[in-house]
C-alpha cells in the first residue's frame, strides 16, 4: 500500500479479525521504513528491487498471498506473486488495468465495447490533433486516476484548452513531453454505473452494481454519489456483467477484485475502465456480505483460497457520496456535520480533508472533502438522504490570493 491510501485500515482490520498475519509493504524510502519500524519498506517505482526485497522477506517468512490494496502496487504485486509462484494476475494484465491506452487496445481487440480512441504525444501540435478527432471527445492521461486530467471538449477550441491543461498537469507531475502520450476518445453519453466484482480463475462474480445518479456530462468528471442496488432493468444489469466479463478476459485479468466503470445508453453498455482492485476511498464501508462480512474480509478470504463466491450482498439499499471540492482554497472549517448525521438513513459522515490544508478541485486535484454514507430503504430513499445530508454541510474555504509568477506568466 501507499502511505496515503484510504484503504489501509479496512484491510489491516479485516486481516486482524480473520486471524491472518499481515505484513504491510509500504511505498517508503528504506531509511524512513526503518525509522518507523515498517517491516517492509518498498520503492514502488523500482519494481525489480522491490520484488527482490519481497522475495528475500518471504524466504524468512513465507507469504500465502500478496495483494495491492489500491492501484499503486497492482503491477508490483503481480511480479512478486509470479516470482513466488503464487496465484495472481499476470504483470501484463495488471499493467493494462492501469494504463488507459493499453486498456483500450486490449478491450477493442477482445471485443469489449468501448469508445473509439487515439493516442497523441504531448509535443504534438494541438491545432493538428484538433483536426484528427471527432467531437464531443474526452481527453485523458494514461496513468492518473480519480478523474484527474479527464476533460471533455465539444469542439476544436475547447480541445486546445483541454489539451494544454492536461499537458500542464502531466508536466507538473514530472512527465516529459517527448516520451508521454495521452488519449483522446469519443465521449459516450448515457448513465454511468460501477461494478464491484471478484474474479476466480477468470470467472466473474458480481458483488454489487452501483448507479451513479448524478449526471456526469463534463467538462470535468467528479465522482459523487454511488447507490446500490442498481435501479436499471435486470436485463441491462446482465448485459453490464457480460461486458465486464469480456473486458476482464480481454485484459487477461483472472483473479481477485475488480472495479469497473461503464456508461449505458440505447446501444447498451460501454466499458470506460476496469481496475484490478476493489472500490476506492472509504466507499466500501457501506458494503456487507453474508451476515455482516465486509468487502475487505471477503477479498482476503478469497486471496487465501477460501470459497466465497456464494456470498451475496445483504438486501438493504446503500449509498455513499464522495463529497466534491466546491472550489480551490484553504479549508478553514466544516459545519453541520451533526445535522447531516441526524438525517434518517445516514450512517456516517466522515470528513477526510484536513483543516488548513490546500483544496484542489478537479481536473488537477486528487482527493475528496470526505464521505457521506447511508443505508436502508430503497435506492431512491438512500439517494435522497445523502443529498439532504450534503445540504446540511457547509465548508469554509478561504480563496487563495493568486501569486503572480511574473517570469513564467503567459
Ligand atoms: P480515472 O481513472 O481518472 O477515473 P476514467 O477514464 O475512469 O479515469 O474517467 C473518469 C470519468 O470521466 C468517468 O467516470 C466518466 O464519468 C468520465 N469519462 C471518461 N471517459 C469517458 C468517455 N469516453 N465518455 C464519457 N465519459 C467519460
Ligand atoms: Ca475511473
Amino acid at each position: 500500500m501507499s502511505p496515503a491510501t484510504y484503504r489501509a485500515s479496512a484491510f489491516v482490520q479485516a486481516a486482524r479479525s480473520l486471524g491472518l498475519e499481515a505484513v504491510v509493504g509500504l511505498d517508503l524510502p528504506e531509511q524512513l521504513a526503518d525509522y518507523w519500524h515498517v517491516p517492509l519498506g518498498l520503492d514502488f517505482a523500482q519494481v525489480a528491487a522491490s520484488v527482490e526485497a519481497i522475495v528475500a522477506y518471504a524466504r524468512e517468512q513465507p507469504f500465502v498471498a500478496i495483494l495491492s490494496v489500491d492501484d499503486s502496487a497492482t503491477e508490483l504485486a503481480a511480479y512478486a506473486n509470479l516470482a513466488l509462484g503464487l496465484v495472481n494476475n499476470s504483470p501484463q494484465a495488471s499493467e493494462a488495468a492501469r494504463d488507459k491506452l493499453m486498456m483500450r487496445q486490449l478491450m477493442s481487440a477482445g471485443g469489449a465495447p468501448c469508445p473509439i480512441f487515439r493516442s497523441f504525444w504531448l509535443h504534438d501540435e494541438p491545432d493538428w490533433i484538433a483536426t484528427q478527432i471527432s467531437y464531443p471527445c474526452v481527453v485523458k492521461p494514461r496513468r492518473l486516476s480519480g478523474s484527474r486530467g479527464v476533460i471533455r471538449a465539444d469542439n476544436p477550441a475547447e480541445f486546445r484548452v483541454a489539451f494544454e491543461r492536461l499537458k500542464r498537469l502531466l508536466i507538473s507531475e514530472g512527465a516529459s513531453e517527448h516520451d508521454t502520450t495521452i488519449l483522446v476518445e469519443d465521449f459516450i453519453p448515457g448513465v454511468e454505473v460501477a461494478l464491484e466484482g471478484l474474479l476466480t480463475a477468470g470467472k466473474l462474480k458480481v458483488l454489487t452494481l452501483f448507479d451513479k445518479p448524478d449526471p456526469l456530462d463534463g467538462p470535468f468528471f467528479e465522482e459523487t454519489i454511488y447507490v446500490t442496488p442498481s435501479r436499471l432493468p435486470e436485463q441491462t444489469q446482465q448485459a453490464i456483467a457480460e461486458c465486464v466479463a469480456t473486458a476482464s478476459a480481454a485484459l487477461g485479468l483472472r483473479t481477485g477484485p475488480v472495479h469497473a466503470e461503464l456508461r449505458v445508453n440505447e446501444q447498451g453498455p460501454w466499458m470506460l475502465e476496469i481496475a484490478g482492485r476493489s472500490i476506492g476511498g472509504l466507499c466500501s464501508t457501506i458494503l456487507e456480505f453474508g451476515s455482516g462480512m465486509c468487502l475487505e474480509e471477503l477479498i482476503l478470504r478469497h486471496a487465501v483460497g477460501e470459497k466465497v463466491e456464494m456470498l451475496e450482498r445483504e438486501q438493504q439499499a446503500a449509498g455513499v457520496m464522495m463529497i466534491p471540492i466546491p472550489g480551490a482554497g484553504i479549508l478553514k472549517g466544516v459545519h453541520g456535520i451533526e445535522a447531516a448525521e441526524a438525517v434518517p438513513l445516514i450512517t456516517g459522515v466522515e470528513i477526510t480533508a484536513k483543516l488548513n490544508n490546500q483544496l484542489v478541485p478537479l481536473p488537477e486535484g486528487a482527493s475528496y472533502l470526505g464521505f457521506i454514507f447511508a443505508r436502508g430503504g430503497t435506492p431512491a430513499e438512500v439517494e435522497a438522504a445523502i443529498r439532504q445530508a450534503h445540504q446540511c454541510l457547509r465548508f469554509e474555504i478561504r480563496r487563495e490570493i493568486p501569486i503572480l509568477n511574473l517570469k513564467g506568466a503567459s
